[in-house]
């Protein structure tokens, strides 16, 4: 059983009431906690020594880790985040010094983006260190973006550069809070989602599950340094494009927009956030599943990659 089949089979075994405005399937579950203007926002995530980090891993960067992936969900869905509890097991044998750590790289990136941290549970756990955050924000109620309100016909548009996130960024990574604040503010997406397991398979949750599809521009996807030098330093790694399709651990911004303001917002963009691409990478289409444009024809895409298209 995979993990969406099993998502899926859990999903029936829980409880809900009118409150749940959105739950399992979106960035971030939103609740109607009963306030005029505002809805909360609700998001939990987990990271496993030898899966999301090496055991040789800074525990500073562990800990940003943590807390910027529940982050770039809150920026997902348009929203504010306020506050965290985290829940950390550790090895019988673990070090204090590297826990200590751990906690500043998660104090020190939660006080930029305004975040406390007000609790949680240190619990035991044998051989690996597990980091469960729980985060709760706020976001406006008519700035809200979910996953499903794309149109054919939309602009597909990603921040940043994609792929070979592994090389360091996944370590890194800012969250695109404000970025997205200005959008919803300023040119309010359709849809939008942080890219977390690779564009051609995040795309699916904005697209596909809505019963649309997409056309890419294969020379308009913004391809990572990292992920152009490792396919030229090894023979047997992906090619640059690929990686930038397939990849996960972007954490960037895809979201999806009215084309007529497409260009507006593409100025904007530039004159506001001078330092962070944003590319136009093709069109939403009202045919399920996904093409991409290449200098040598038109090519299906699939969550591994893209096959030609017969
Ligand atoms: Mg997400």
């Amino acid at each position: 059983m995979n993990e969406l089949e099993l998502i899926d089979k859990i999903k029936k075994l829980l409880p809900q009431n009118e409150s749940v405005i959105a739950g399992i399937g979106e960035d971030c579950a939103v609740i109607d906690f009963k306030n005029s203007d505002y809805w909360l926002l609700f998001k939990t995530d987990a990271i496993v020594e030898g899966i999301h980090f090496t055991s040789g891993t800074e525990p500073e960067k562990v800990g940003h880790k943590a807390i910027v992936r529940c982050l770039s969900d809150i920026a997902a869905m348009g929203g504010k985040p306020t506050s965290a509890l985290i829940t950390i097991g550790l090895p019988k044998d673990f070090s204090p010094e590297y826990v200590e750590g751990i906690y500043n790289g998660m104090s020190k990136v939660a006080n930029r983006y305004s975040v406390v941290i007000v609790g949680g549970e240190t619990t035991t756990n044998p051989e690996r260190i597990l980091i469960s955050v729980a985060m709760l924000g706020i976001v406006e109620k008519d700035k809200c973006v979910f996953r499903s309100g794309t149109k054919p016909g939309d602009a597909i548009f990603v921040t940043g550069e994609l792929g070979g996130s592994i090389e360091g960024k996944h370590l890194e990574f800012e969250p695109r809070i404000k970025e997205a604040q200005w959008l919803v503010n300023n040119f309010k997406p359709s849809a939008m989602i942080d890219l977390s397991d690779g564009l051609a398979s995040d795309l699916r949750h904005i697209t596909i599950e809505q019963g649309l599809g997409a056309e890419l521009l294969a020379s308009a996807i913004p391809i990572s340094d990292s992920a152009k030098r490792r396919s030229r330093s090894n023979s047997s790694s992906k090619p640059a494009l690929t990686a930038a399709l397939t990849d996960g651990e972007d954490f960037e911004l895809l979201f999806t927009i009215n084309p007529k303001v497409a260009v507006d917002l593409l100025d904007k963009w530039k004159k506001t956030f001078p330092d962070l691409k944003l590319s136009c990478i093709g069109k939403v289409m009202d045919v399920v599943g996904f093409k991409i444009r290449t200098k040598n024809g038109i090519f299906d895409v699939t969550e591994y990659g893209y096959i030609h298209f017969a």
